[in-house]
């Protein structure tokens, strides 16, 4: 990860390595089981930990005392549960992003269309179904000119997120929103059975010159 944030730095409670705050998730206390629970939106008040989104991490903190060490309080949870709303924490915000994208007219859906995108300098990201056809061409193509390329799902998975039969490739014209589907799809990538996974994750700071 570049070094290009200033976001505060945070413990992990699992492996206590100091992260950005950005690639760890915050959990906060609730009064009754889960007891914890993701703070996606930084609103839940009171007391919070966090914990890298990863199913290692979520393990050790429950099981070898790192939630209750961070608390400074016993806490009986179930790591398997939290993994559970992380994951769907994490694939709401994923569905948001692309249907905010889409609705804004920052998506362009299918083969034809995307490369278009792609050509005219205007893809920040690709997302390509793995069963498209002649996948590596297009993620050649992606990488020579400079977008991102997230390959995960199959049409009927990438159709199915935009309410249409299938899709092969979906192309993200906008900057911000790119960076934070990869964003999201990263942190997936550590949970396990977590949909969307990514078998690859790009970067925009890999991107190669056009
Ligand atoms: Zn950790």
């Amino acid at each position: 990860m570049e070094a290009t944030t200033r976001a505060p730095i945070r413990t992990c409670a699992g492996c206590r390595e100091a992260l950005p705050q950005e690639e760890l998730v915050r959990l906060a206390v609730v009064p009754e089981a889960p007891w914890l629970v993701p703070d996606a939106k930084g609103k839940l008040g009171g007391r919070g930990v966090w914990v890298m989104p990863s199913v290692e991490c979520i393990e050790r903190a429950a099981k070898k005392g790192g939630f209750a060490r961070a608390l400074k309080r016993k806490v009986d949870v179930d790591p398997i549960v939290l993994v559970d709303l992380i994951t769907k924490q994490l694939e709401d915000r994923f569905r948001g992003l692309v249907l905010g994208a889409l609705r804004a007219g920052h998506l362009k859906a299918g083969v034809d269309v995307a490369r278009d995108s792609v050509e005219r300098g205007r893809a920040h990201l690709l997302w390509v179904a793995e069963d498209a056809g002649r996948r590596e061409d297009v993620e050649a193509r992606a990488a020579r000119l400079g977008a991102a390329c997230l390959v995960w799902g199959t049409r009927e998975t990438l159709g199915d997120y935009l309410g249409r039969g299938e899709v092969a490739v979906v192309a993200i014209e906008d900057e911000g929103l790119a960076n934070a589907i990869v964003r999201v799809t990263n942190r997936l990538a550590g949970l396990h059975g977590g949909c969307p996974s990514p078998h690859k994750h790009a970067t925009p700071e890999d991107r190669k010159p056009a």
